[in-house]
């Protein structure tokens, strides 16, 4: 009889641990808190950009998901009223929710040709309401934070949505004003885009966003929403696979980069390594210590640039993008930002002063 598992949380570390679990003949039941897919709160449907050597993470989840990271066409940077372009190869842009271009859906389609079953609909909001060897994957939702102990800040932000034809592409904007970024994707029709920072946001800095988008982007969004979200980025010890009888995966495991916050390749990943810990313990263990290696020393290099002043970055930013591109290489080598599952970053190999 085949054994059975239950995973919390339907998003993309949940649904990927799910089809490996199943695929190793395990009877996998996914408790999800919202009506369906797409996931709590007012999020989604949202676009997101992010690196990741997409043949090595395919390889490793045994999951061809090319159809969910579509390869970016533009990856515009502005350090304040400066803009550049920069190689948008090994970025990737990703849309998430209900919509059924999402990448969520195309997991989700997979999990249930699988037989994964799924059960919305049910918040959870205690691990030991789950049974022993159950795996948690509730992303950036705070009860599960809370419940195990996670230490986490709390990060805020301003989004906003529209529909937008167009090429897959990213823009990101540092300025003074901003703590951490503003960005914007586009993908399948739909334009997203957050500034995001570690303290609250007026929204005066939500409207010189506005601003910008306008000047330098010509483009008109008006929908824009508040957001808080919890991030496991308060403890350079903070990821983790197991806690107590419980196995963690996504987000909740740590697996996030505590510098730029890139999470979805860290979830995808993951996700096949909490199903391993099921029935591979050791082996899982070793994979998560591979992929999250790089964690702790950039969660410290992260505190660090966190003292400089915004004015200074800014002038740094630009300056960096002057220096000699093997240079820039090596200060941005993908395996020292510790960006997991992601190899390859040849962002540099062209910069076009706009
Ligand atoms: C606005 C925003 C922008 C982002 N931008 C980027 C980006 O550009 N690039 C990038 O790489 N990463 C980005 N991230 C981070 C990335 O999206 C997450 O780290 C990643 O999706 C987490 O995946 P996960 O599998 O851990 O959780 P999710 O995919 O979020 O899934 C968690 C699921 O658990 C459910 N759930 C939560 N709590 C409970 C509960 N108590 N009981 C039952 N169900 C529960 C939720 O409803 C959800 O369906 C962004 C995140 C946000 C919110």
């Amino acid at each position: 009889m085949a054994k059975k598992i239950q995973i919390l949380g339907a998003g993309l570390s949940g649904m990927i641990a799910g089809i490996d679990l199943v695929r190793h003949d395990y009877e996998v039941t996914i408790i999800e808190a919202a009506a369906g897919l797409g996931g709590r709160g007012n999020f989604h449907p949202s676009t997101h950009a992010t690196p990741l050597d997409r043949t090595a993470a395919w390889k490793y989840i045994g999951l061809d998901l090319s159809q969910g990271f579509r390869p970016a066409k533009l990856f515009r940077v502005y350090f304040g009223e400066q803009g550049y372009d920069l190689d948008p190869n090994d970025l990737y842009i990703v849309e998430r929710g209900a919509r059924e271009t999402s990448l969520d859906s195309m997991v989700y389609r997979e999990a249930q040709k699988l037989g994964v079953k799924f059960e919305f609909n049910q918040m959870i909001k205690k691990h030991t309401d789950l049974p022993p060897g159950s795996i948690i994957a509730t992303g950036l939702f705070p009860e599960m934070f809370h419940a195990l102990g996670v230490p986490t800040i709390e990060a805020y932000g301003w989004a906003s949505r529209m529909p937008m034809e167009g090429e897959p592409a990213c823009v990101v904007y540092f300025d003074s004003y901003i703590g951490d970024y503003y960005y914007s994707s586009t993908t399948n029709g739909l334009f997203f885009s957050m500034l995001f920072q570690r303290t609250d946001v007026p929204r005066a800095d939500m409207e010189r966003c506005q601003d910008f988008l306008r000047r330098h982007e010509k483009l008109e969004c008006k929908d824009w929403f508040h957001a808080t979200n919890w991030i496991p980025v308060a403890d350079a010890r903070n990821p983790r696979l197991f806690a107590g009888d419980k196995i963690l995966a996504g987000t909740l495991a740590g697996m996030m980069d505590p510098m730029f916050l890139f999470g979805i390749n860290g979830a995808v990943l993951s996700g096949r390594i909490a199903a391993r810990a099921v029935y591979e313990p050791e082996q899982a263990q070793k994979d998560f210590a591979y992929y999250s290696r790089n964690y702790a020393r950039n969660y410290r290099a992260q505190k660090i640039q966190s003292r400089i002043p915004a004015w200074l970055k800014i002038r740094l930013g630009r300056r960096m993008l002057t220096l000699p591109k093997s240079l820039l290489r090596n200060a941005l080598d993908p395996d020292k930002l510790g960006i997991p599952g992601v190899k390859e970053f040849n962002l540099f190999d062209q910069i076009k002063k706009l």
